[in-house]
């Protein structure tokens, strides 16, 4: 009796913009103003469907709702939090939809030092004393910090935190199986390069080109990053409106490549990572 063939990884990269998404509001600029459908970005989400079968959203941004029509997407067993940035949690609330319709509480994971931030600003999810008005709801969301130095058994896989430095914040990206996953990083410091070790495709944020950012990498920086890395596919993500889909694609060495909203790559055991 042969084996059945390990199932693939997918990721759908929801939401590729930074925190005033893309367009800007009022700005005329040639991205801004583009035709090119990659050229519009969404603030910050990601969507996984694991070799196990499980579904993990990545952060909430304000469009999630659209984002998850925009997707097909009608169920998510859990949340990983990269940190609590307004433009990476204050869609929450669309989860209210997922644990009403399915009658359970939905578990989050947010960094161990994001825990009392996430609870006092969402006081009405996570107050076990707050009674929603009578015919009105919440989102059931049971709340979960995760102890960066440690890995975490989710959905039946193993995700490594990897912990990066972000202004006074440490987001927490992961590595599960031959994904790494990274946003809102200034570095990778030497505990996430050791855990990255290997990693087949590589998920990394990028600014612009040039000017450095106190608390994000440039494209430089993430070109830099991933060739230290060395995956076999690196998508940049978390882009600003200075820069277009196209020009950029053309800027990058080979293996990195933008991502845009929408997109959904596959990695599969012995086989190229390859975009659906
Ligand atoms: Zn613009
Ligand atoms: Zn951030
Ligand atoms: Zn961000």
């Amino acid at each position: 009796m042969t084996a059945a063939p390990p199932r693939p990884l997918e990721l759908t990269f929801l939401g590729t913009g930074t925190s005033f998404g893309v367009p800007v509001v009022g700005c005329d600029c040639e991205v801004c103003t583009s035709s090119d459908p990659r050229d519009r970005r969404t603030r910050h989400a990601a969507f996984l469907r694991l070799p196990g079968g499980g579904e993990l959203l990545v952060d909430t941004p304000p469009e999630l709702r659209l984002q998850l029509l925009g997707a097909g997407i009608r169920h998510v067993d859990a949340v990983w939090y990269t940190h609590a940035h307004a433009d990476h949690l204050h869609g929450i609330d669309d989860l209210r939809i997922i644990s009403l319709r399915e009658r359970r509480s939905v578990p989050v994971y947010v960094p161990a030092e994001a825990l009392d931030m996430v609870a006092r600003r969402f006081d009405y999810i996570f107050d076990p004393d707050y009674r929603p008005d009578e015919g009105a709801t919440r989102p059931e969301l049971s709340l979960n910090g995760v102890d960066p130095s440690r890995p975490l058994e989710l959905l039946g896989e193993t995700f490594h935190p990897l912990e990066v430095p972000h202004g006074s914040m440490n987001p927490l990206g992961f590595r599960v199986g031959d994904l790494g996953y990274v946003t809102d990083a200034k570095r990778l410091p030497p505990a996430a390069m050791e855990r990255l070790e290997g990693v087949r495709l590589l998920v990394i944020n990028a600014l612009w080109h040039g000017n450095p950012h106190p608390t994000h990498f440039n494209v430089e920086e993430a070109v830099e990053a991933a060739r230290q890395v060395g995956a076999e596919r690196t998508y940049l993500t978390h882009l600003t409106h200075r820069l277009g889909h196209a020009k950029l694609t053309a800027s990058l060495p080979p293996g990195v490549r933008p991502a845009h909203d929408g997109l959904t790559v596959r990695l599969a055991p012995g086989r190229p990572v390859e975009e659906l």
